[in-house]
């Protein structure tokens, strides 16, 4: 599925003496850190990140037909609202899920928290990620009793609450308004972000863009000059995902990757379809505990999901010079 690509050695030297060459003439050229950049994304920590996992994982079950998931979104809520977010919300809406051959209408809870803008609050950014998790068929449990999905996607979950902290408390009066959501039901089709992004469409919402964060704390490798994001882009978002990879180098020890293999399989596909620039980050390292019992927060590298959350802070403060 997703590998990582082998380049003959000789591909490598040419363009690196052509750099280097290049180097001499064109420093000047090169984009530079922003300070006030840095400052703010060194605040994102790491042990705030994995406690958040731990407290999802916690919860026993966030399967999206559990009878606990207006309990899941309710916790999300309570982590915003300690935040100082007090116009945290739940999003509600109803929706047939099927199991097997049984089909059940219920309700879901996206959970939706503002940090409004001053200059222009109708311009909108979006962070965020599924708080839902569920287990392969194959797997020795039920979901309904126990599904822990630290990686996917407590860790996509756990990034949106530690950027929503940090500039809570370091970014006073962003100029455009950033929205920071968790979606409901994401494994069983994507229903909560189509549910939010149909919204916005509907209210001709001015979405600059949205950054959706799934599957971001698997990395078994401790060597940070080996970590590799993927950066999934959509036919609107190509030069988001340029400029994604840029401050990747400037600001974090990741390396950005783009293969688009998974597009549709999260949640930023149901903001593309809206028409909405989207992104979709993703650890280009396979997780072996993918939809298992064993997809567990002892197994997450906190220190890589802190520069996949470092690199979406860095896009949103950007976004807001
Ligand atoms: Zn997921």
């Amino acid at each position: 599925m997703k590998r990582i690509y082998h380049f003959p050695l000789v591909l490598l030297i040419i363009p690196l003496i052509l750099s280097c060459s290049k180097n001499e003439f064109s420093n000047e050229d090169q984009p530079k850190a922003d300070s006030e950049i840095l400052k703010i994304i060194e605040e994102i920590n790491a042990d705030s990140i994995a406690s958040n996992i731990k407290m999802l994982e916690n919860l026993g079950t966030r399967y999206a037909l559990a009878s606990n998931r207006r309990e899941v979104s309710f916790t999300i809520l309570k982590k915003f609202k300690s935040y100082g977010y007090t116009n945290a919300r739940l999003d509600s809406f109803e929706v047939t899920l099927a199991k097997g051959c049984l089909i059940y209408t219920t309700w879901q809870y996206n959970v939706v928290a503002e940090l409004e803008g001053t200059g222009y609050p109708d311009s909108l950014i979006l962070i965020g990620g599924h708080h839902d998790c569920t287990l392969r068929a194959t797997e020795p449990q039920n979901p309904l009793e126990f599904a822990p999905g630290a990686d996917d996607n407590a860790s996509g979950v756990a990034v949106t609450l530690e950027i929503a902290r940090v500039l809570k408390n370091s970014m006073v009066n962003p100029r455009k308004t950033i929205l920071f959501a968790t979606f409901a039901a994401e494994e069983f089709g994507l229903h909560g972000s189509n549910h939010m992004a149909k919204a916005m469409a509907d209210t001709s919402a001015k979405v600059q863009f949205m950054l959706n964060n799934d599957m971001v704390s698997y990395c078994s490798i401790q060597d940070s000059s080996l970590w590799y994001v993927n950066i999934i882009d959509y036919l609107n978002s190509v030069e988001l995902r340029e400029k994604a990879a840029q401050l990747c180098e400037l600001y974090t020890s990741l390396k950005a990757v783009n293969n688009n293999e998974y597009q549709k399989y999260s949640d930023s596909y149901s903001f593309y379809l809206n028409n909405f620039p989207s992104l979709f980050f993703i650890s280009f390292h396979d997780d072996p505990n993918y939809h298992s019992v064993n997809d567990l927060a002892v197994y997450q590298n906190l220190k890589f999901a802190r520069e996949v959350a470092k690199l979406n802070c860095a896009l949103i403060i950007d976004a807001n010079k």
